[in-house]
């Protein structure tokens, strides 16, 4: 194995994947290690993703066994029953196989000049006079081996080991929630083009599940939790709940897993001197519905353009790897920060007032108001765009009213 690299990437997940795709095509060296011996396995996530977030990145339409799904419809229940549905004039998002779609990406990288090490866990960074100069690499014997880099890229998701030796703050525990996720099989009384959503703290105390359909009659299934048992929260929302238990009656899991899930907006500081942090472990996720695969990519492609840039001029100290901060901030900051506090205020709802708020919406036709969206990733300008609808409007005064007396600064 080649040891020294302009860059190498920790983790071969979407970040760190189409990071080396972009650096790659540049010209530029790479090598992206990867713990387990497969890329995208084992798989942890719904990978329900926005159609035109993908085609903008260059990654829509999606091969055949990548894709499985796409999505015009979303049913959202309060812990009742009580239903508010939206359906859009056009497919807006889709469900994709991740570990194929991981491996998708990962054959694009390789494909542009980018080296893969599988079953290669980086043990450690090589830190040098304040300066990251490569990564300690496990073996399958058991020994180690040092990789010199220019700069070294963290992909390595949400564990996030590493940042605390590249001197950045870990991530924050407090925005992280707990997920589990299951493949099952035969779901009854589901659209075949609609995502099912079941908010409320009787079921996903601050966040929510979710029933994603395939057309065989498998789907995935899962919550997540921020306090609790995740499976025993699953449990409950299979058995109890008045419409999941119904859709889920005759259902078999067939697999399942557990991953944490990170909720608390991009971490401040996501580049040191010759290291950038990517993807889950700079959290770039959204914090209402705890999607990242979007935002790590937009990310990895920022951080390749402004990582090419310092290669070139010999520059990686993170004065002037700052730059990645700024640029993707101005990329996704307004819309973080909207779903921060949208994230926030739900959190504060009583399942009492989500059953009225999920009343109230479907009654003023708050559905109709966002027939027309395209976009569900950017969501603080999504909701700028649909405010100029009445019911939207009515919604959203409807919705502070309720949330502004359970208020604490
Ligand atoms: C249950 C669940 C459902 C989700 N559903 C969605 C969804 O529907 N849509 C969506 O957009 N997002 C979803 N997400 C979030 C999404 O999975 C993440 O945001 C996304 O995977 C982040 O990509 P990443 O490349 O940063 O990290 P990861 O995909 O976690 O990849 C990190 C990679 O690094 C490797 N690695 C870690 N440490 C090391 C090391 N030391 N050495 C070598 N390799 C290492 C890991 O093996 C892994 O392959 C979900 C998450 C969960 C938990």
């Amino acid at each position: 194995m080649k040891t020294v690299w302009d860059a190498v990437v920790v983790g071969g997940g979407p970040a760190g994947s189409f990071f080396a795709f972009e650096l790659a095509k540049r010209g530029l060296s790479v090598c992206v290690f990867e713990e387990h011996a497969a890329v995208g396995l084992p798989s942890h996530c719904a990978g329900h993703l926005s159609i035109r977030s993908l085609r903008s990145l260059g990654l829509y339409p999606l091969p055949q066994g990548v894709l499985e799904n796409t999505f015009s419809a979303a049913n959202f229940y309060s812990p009742s029953g009580a239903k508010f549905s939206v359906h859009l004039s056009q497919p807006v998002t889709c469900a994709v196989n991740r570990a194929r779609f991981d491996q998708l990406l990962a054959e694009k990288a390789a494909c542009a000049g980018a080296e893969f090490c599988l079953g290669s866990r980086v043990e450690s960074l090589v830190v040098e006079g304040g300066f990251v100069k490569g990564v300690n690499v496990a073996q399958p014997d058991g020994s180690t081996v040092r990789v010199s880099a220019r700069l070294v890229v963290d992909a390595e998701g949400v564990s996030s080991r590493l940042l605390r030796q590249a001197g950045l703050h870990a991530l924050n525990p407090e925005g992280l929630v707990y997920a589990v996720e299951a493949e099952v099989d035969g779901v009854c009384e589901v659209e075949e083009h609609a995502v099912e959503v079941y908010v409320g703290k009787a079921y996903a105390p601050n966040f929510y599940g979710w029933l994603i359909p395939r057309l065989d009659g498998t789907a995935k299934v899962g919550l997540a939790v921020g306090k609790g048992n995740p499976k025993a929260y699953f449990e409950r929302l299979w058995r109890r709940h008045p419409v999941a238990s119904r859709q889920l009656k005759k259902a078999k899991v067939k697999s399942m897993a557990f991953h944490a899930i990170t909720l608390g907006g991009p971490i401040p500081q996501a580049y040191g001197n010759g290291f950038l942090a990517v993807g889950d472990c700079a959290s770039q996720v959204k914090s209402t519905t705890g999607g990242g695969v979007i935002f790590s990519i937009t990310c990895a492609k920022i951080a390749a353009e402004v990582a090419a840039e310092a290669l070139q001029n010999g520059d990686l100290s993170a004065d002037f790897l700052q730059l990645y901060q700024r640029r993707f901030m101005d990329a996704l900051g307004f819309d973080v920060s909207v779903m921060l506090r949208a994230r926030k205020a739900l959190n504060q709802f009583s399942d009492e007032k989500l059953d009225r708020a999920v009343r109230f919406v479907e009654k003023v036709g708050f559905g109709k108001a966002l027939r027309d969206i395209d976009e569900i990733d950017f969501q603080g300008q999504m909701l700028l765009s649909i405010l100029k609808k009445p019911a939207a409007y009515a919604t959203l005064a409807y919705l502070l009213a309720m949330y502004l007396p359970d208020f604490r600064p």
